[in-house]
């Protein structure tokens, strides 16, 4: 079912990227910046997918860094520097706790301010861009509708991305069951749900469990609209996921071209940006996240 549904989302964004490289060809840029080569050692390489995991369905090209920084990506300026946060529908305290911290790991990952919109209600959502699942019977709403007229009109100009964060189930039309997410990269909208994260009130795992796939898909999505294509060189946060199993099992750090690259894309400095991962992992219980961090940490600083 999820195998229907995200390779149509996912590629349809990767289309974009790939058209704006095979138009300009790479630069002369190096294939790998030397401080993120001592990051290599550290990161596993993709083995074989397994039957029904992303490149198993979807064999793609992958990117290295030098076809990145060639491909004039998508970038944050001096006039487009904050990413929005958008709830949409009625979070209860502990999902406000999931969307703020969220709302503060998107901006230490991308070394962004982030600003936190009022929350929109769902009544916004009219019937037509409305339904019950056939069989499920899960309340879902539009995801395009959210798209193009929710979030579009309400676009700050010095927004580099706005994303909604919604309770609702999502659904994007015609044929499908469901959405974790969708993007419009040409306009800068996204809209997540995190209805199917797990309830994060049933226990401090669950919360943990919650967070981290909340600021997992955040952080993957933000990055495609910052141009970066899956990853298919190593286990990484860019990889694709075409189920939950495997999302869940991808991690949340960036390999070293995906690193660079959204160095590149937003100046953020490698050795603080890990610094306040750890702080971030630490103050949340990410205890596998936070020593691979701190072991990042220590590979950039060696000499
Ligand atoms: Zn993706
Ligand atoms: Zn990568």
């Amino acid at each position: 079912m999820l195998r229907k549904l995200l390779p149509l989302l996912l590629v349809a964004c990767c289309v974009v990227v790939v058209v704006a490289w095979a138009s300009r060809g790479p630069a002369q840029q190096p294939e790998l910046p030397a401080q993120f080569r001592k990051l290599l050692p550290l990161h596993q390489k993709l083995g074989k997918p397994r039957p029904g995991d992303w490149l198993a369905v979807h064999p793609e090209p992958g990117q290295t860094y030098r076809q990145y920084v060639g491909g004039r990506p998508t970038k944050p300026d001096k006039r487009r520097r904050v990413i929005y946060v958008q709830p949409l529908g009625d979070f209860n305290r502990t999902q406000r706790k999931i969307i703020n911290r969220t709302a503060e790991f998107l901006g230490i990952y991308f070394d962004l301010p982030v600003k936190i919109r009022k929350e929109l209600p769902l009544e916004l959502i009219p019937e037509k861009a409305r339904r019950t699942h056939p069989t499920w019977g899960d309340k879902q709403i539009l995801s395009t509708y959210v798209l193009h007229d929710v979030l579009r009109p309400r676009l700050p100009k010095d927004a580099c991305v706005l994303i909604a964060f919604t309770t609702s189930d999502l659904w994007p039309g015609e044929g499908w069951n469901f959405v974790f997410g969708q993007a419009s990269l040409r306009e800068r909208v996204g809209v997540w749900s995190i209805y199917r994260n797990g309830d994060p009130r049933e226990s401090g795992q669950a919360f943990r469990l919650c967070l981290r796939r909340t600021i997992k898909t955040a952080t993957h999505e933000t990055g495609h609209m910052f141009s970066m294509m899956h990853c298919t060189l190593y286990e990484c946060n860019m990889c694709g996921s075409n189920h939950r199993a495997e999302s869940d099992r991808r991690p949340l750090a960036l390999c070293p071209h995906c690193l660079a690259k959204l160095c590149h894309a937003t100046g953020a400095d490698p050795q603080k940006r890990f610094e306040k991962l750890i702080a971030f992992c630490k103050a949340n219980g990410l205890k596998a996240e936070q020593e691979f961090y701190e072991k990042s940490l220590a590979a950039l600083r060696s000499k």
